[in-house]
């Protein structure tokens, strides 16, 4: 295996509370590596609500999923954190000297002094198609993410879902594909109004197709699906051939591996203390919206907060010796210093 990466932070999670956990470390001079399953940092706020406004950060009137997120990596910029983006923390186990072993999905391994979970509502997972053996054309012909775009253009698609990414996909598609079938359980759709509208306008152009049903079986020539079988609100069965499907039925977290590291789990979520929001393992500090204790609220906010006492609580780990100080950062030449502002 690849020789592990020693350090004194580990952020499990790159939601908005991971990346303001890089901050508040950094303040107090601890350097941290953010472990993401997801392609892109910023959690919930960018995968499920880029566009949306949020009013309730303190300080900002309004700001977008996408400009929160932005805004906490400039923040964090001058602590120079390292991002280790696709991969899920599988394994965290205490070691002899006190300190952790931890590896993820892809073999990155790390030893820490300090872990610090921020990891939502879990890891998300795209909701799957429930029709035995069509797992096996995943990432051939079944798809829940478009990684390249170009490969599905001149190819005849049915795209599944009714929400902003089915939506999407299809309106980016149509004219670009051989063929473009949405399909759709019901009549009714989750996705923006004007996106429905749109396709509606398409399907009356006769350049795409919408079909309510939902699919039941498949057909496949050796390893090649060639069609599959729609069951629609009628009740009756028909055949649509394709070259490729795009399933969209969004997300759904999951605790995953976190379950196996021997936290305190209380209705899927991890107790901490309210004083440092450290686990019942010392070391394992669990901030944001994963973490619960009497009067918890899933705001961003309340885990801003978190991540600073989770600092607070975490600096003797790593420094044994010192007294840490809380200074302004308005008044501090120290921490002028270490922000790179003088
Ligand atoms: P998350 O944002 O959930 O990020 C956690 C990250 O951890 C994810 O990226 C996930 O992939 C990763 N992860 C999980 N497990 C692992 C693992 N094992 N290995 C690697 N990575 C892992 N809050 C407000 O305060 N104001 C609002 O107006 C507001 N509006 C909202 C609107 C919507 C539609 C939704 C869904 C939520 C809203 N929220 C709002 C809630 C807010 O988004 C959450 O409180 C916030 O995102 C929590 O941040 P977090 O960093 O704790 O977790």
């Amino acid at each position: 295996g690849k020789t592990p990466i020693e350090t004194d932070a580990v952020i499990v999670g790159a939601g908005p509370v991971g990346l303001f956990q890089v901050f508040e470390l950094g303040l107090l001079e601890i350097k941290a590596h953010v472990i993401d399953s997801l392609p892109s940092v910023g959690g919930q706020c960018v995968e499920l609500y880029p566009d949306k406004p949020i009013y309730d950060i303190p300080a900002v009137p309004m700001c977008t999923g996408q400009e929160l997120t932005d805004n906490l990596l400039k923040q964090i910029e001058p602590f120079g954190p390292t991002f280790h983006l696709g991969q899920e923390v599988t394994v965290v186990q205490k070691r002899e000297d006190g300190r952790f072993d931890l590896e993820t999905s892809v073999g990155t391994r790390f030893i820490t002094k300090t872990i610090f979970i921020a990891a939502g509502v879990g890891s998300f997972q795209p909701r799957t198609l429930k029709v035995d053996g069509i797992e096996a054309y995943e990432g051939k012909q079944v798809f829940y993410r478009v990684k390249d775009p170009s490969k599905f253009e001149g190819k005849n698609l049915v795209i599944c879902g009714g929400g902003d990414s089915a939506l999407d996909w299809v309106l980016h598609f149509a004219g670009k594909a051989e063929s473009v079938v949405l399909l759709h359980r019901r009549e009714e759709f989750r996705a923006a109004p004007a996106s429905v509208a749109k396709m509606k306008e398409l399907c009356e152009n006769f350049e795409m197709q919408l079909l309510v049903g939902q699919v039941t079986g498949f057909e496949a020539n050796g390893d090649v699906m060639t069609e599959i079988k729609v069951t629609g609100a009628d009740g009756v069965t028909r055949r649509l051939p394709l070259d490729y499907l795009l399933v969209f039925f969004g997300l759904s977290p999951k605790l995953g591996p976190i379950a196996d590291w021997g936290l305190e789990i209380e209705r899927r979520q991890l107790k901490v203390d309210t004083e440092k929001f450290e686990t019942n393992v010392p070391g394992i500090f669990a901030v944001g919206d994963i973490n619960t204790y009497p009067g918890k609220k899933k705001l961003i906010l309340s885990g801003f907060h978190e991540a600073a006492l989770a600092a607070f609580g975490a600096a003797p780990y790593i420094f044994p010796e010192k007294k840490i100080h809380m200074q302004y950062t308005t008044t501090s030449p120290k921490l002028h210093k270490i922000l790179g502002v003088e």
